[in-house]
Parts: structure tokens; sequence; C-alpha cells
């Protein structure tokens, strides 16, 4: 296969809805997910995982276009540490590893996808250890929210993974502007996924959700928030990089209007 745009979480919620849009298109789509029926099946929360994830879709294509990082596990996953595996090492590790590739394709760029969780909060030491790359003190850092509480930590840990992943890509906009390959961000507020209707059946979670404020519509299908990456893949914004841009009906922007 020639040219193809690579999914991860393509089995459900946005990663299918963008899977659909593109090849709507014409784009040719691997998806990967350890659900479903996808093309790649593996565990990107697990190092085996996102190494044969790697290997199969290079081995699939080559020399591929896009690549979507948007597997994530929500902030209410059993396990915290499992979102650092998944939300930011199933992000970082897998782009890394698509750069090369992708500089090899005249049209190669891609998009990672934050969250409005990222614009609440995190937590500083963390966000920084997974930056620098030292696990062993995310994962440190980590067990003293968990030693507290299961809930609070994975809501710390998601926050941290959201604000890494937007930094990933500011901080790479050099790296991979110089290999030709456009890479940006999209930060999704509620879309009206899976994910959505756990956090919002959750008792102690649902009032926060319910209370981000917001400037147009509550909540968005996810097709929409598909049709934004859709834009950051497309020659149409062959002059966008190094961008985050919330998807979020103006959350955001409501939160803190002093940042842009
Ligand atoms: P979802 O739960 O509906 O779908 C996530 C997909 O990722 C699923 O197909 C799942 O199987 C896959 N996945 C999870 N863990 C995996 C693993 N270990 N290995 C491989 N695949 C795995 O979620 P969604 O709402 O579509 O979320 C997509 C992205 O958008 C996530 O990064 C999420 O954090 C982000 N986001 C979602 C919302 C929201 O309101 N839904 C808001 C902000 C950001």
């Amino acid at each position: 296969m020639q040219d193809a745009v690579i999914i991860t979480g393509s089995a459900a919620g946005l990663g299918k809805a963008l899977s659909h849009t593109l090849s709507s298109k014409g784009y040719d789509v691997i998806g990967i997910d350890k659900n479903g029926d996808e093309d790649i099946l593996a565990d990107l929360s697990t190092s085996e995982g996102r190494q044969f994830a790697i290997n199969k879709a290079l081995d699939i294509c080559p020399n591929p276009r896009a690549v979507v990082a948007n597997a994530g596990l929500s902030p209410i996953h059993e396990d915290p540490f499992a979102i650092l595996e998944v939300n930011w090492l199933g992000v970082k590790e897998l782009l890394d590893a698509f750069l090369p590739s992708l500089a090899n394709n005249p049209n190669g760029c891609a998009v990672a996808i934050s969250s409005i969780g990222a614009a609440v909060g995190g937590d500083e030491s963390l966000i920084n250890s997974l930056l620098t790359g030292d696990m062993v003190n995310a994962r440190s850092t980590l067990t003293k929210f968990a030693d507290t509480s299961h809930l609070e930590a994975g809501i710390i840990a998601y926050s941290s993974c959201k604000v890494a992943v937007a930094k990933y890509v500011r901080n790479n906009a050099k790296l991979w502007g110089d290999s030709g390959v456009r890479l940006n961000c999209v930060a999704p507020g509620r879309m009206e996924t899976a994910m959505l209707d756990g956090l919002l059946s959750h008792v102690d979670i649902a009032p926060g959700i319910e209370a981000l404020p917001t400037g147009i519509t509550k909540s968005a299908p996810a097709s929409q928030i598909a049709d934004v990456v859709t834009f950051f893949l497309e020659p149409d914004s062959l002059f966008v990089h190094g961008q985050v841009l919330y998807v979020d009906g103006g959350s955001e922007s409501l939160l803190r209007p002093e940042i842009f």
C-alpha cells in the first residue's frame, strides 16, 4: 500500500469517525486498535504492542502520508498507570518512530489528539517527567496520587498526558519542520463518544464535566472533530504547523481568555 493515513484508536469514537471521513474521501487508512476488526490489532499500553504496531504499519505502508495519534484511555480508566502508557507513550513513541517515513512522503504530516483536559490542568512535575522521558519518575509521581485516590490519579494522569501531547507538538515544530513534515494538535472538548458517555455516567465526575463552560454548543459528534483533523491532513492547511487547536465550542477560550 502507498500513501496511507495511519490512525490509532480507529475502532471507536473519533478514530472510527475519522477513518470513515478519510475513506469516503478516497484515502487509504490503516487502523490500529486493541479492539475491533482493525488492520492492526495492537495494545498500545505496552512497549511490545507499540513496537508491533509501528513495524506492522510500516510493513503495510512504508511511505505513509499521515499519522493521527488518537488512541486514548479515559481519565476514569481503572489503571491510572496505563493512561501514561497509552495517552503519552502511545502518542510520543509512535510519532517519533513514524517521522522518518513521513519525511519520505511529500505530503507527510501528523496530528496528535490532546483534550480540553490540557487546559484544565495536570501536574507540573509529572508533565516534566513525561516530556524529559523520565518514566521512572513519572510513575513514582503518579504513585503518590494513586496512594490517596485512584480516581484522582487517573484525572491527573489524563490531564498531564494531554498537556505533554500539546507541548510535544509545540516543542517539535523545529525538528519536524526541518524534516518537511507538518505536525499539529487537535484538542477536543465534549465529544459525543463512549468516553464522554462514561464520564457523564460517573457520579463523581459528571458534575465537573457538566460545569465546563461552553461558548456555543455544549458538545459535538465525533464526525465534526474528524472534519477538523482532516483539514490538518489536507493541502488546505499547508501553512499550518506546530499548532494546538481546541475544538470545544469555546470552552478553552472561556476558561483562559488571556492565552492565545
Ligand atoms: P473512545 O473511548 O470512544 O475510543 C478510543 C479508542 O482507542 C477505542 O477504539 C479503544 O479501543 C482505543 N484504545 C484504547 N486503549 C487502547 C490501547 N491500549 N491500544 C490500542 N487502542 C486503544 O474515545 P474517543 O472519545 O474517541 O477519544 C479519542 C481521543 O480523543 C482520545 O485521545 C481522547 O483522550 C480524546 N478526547 C476525547 C474527548 C471526549 O469527550 N470523548 C474529549 C477530549 C479528548
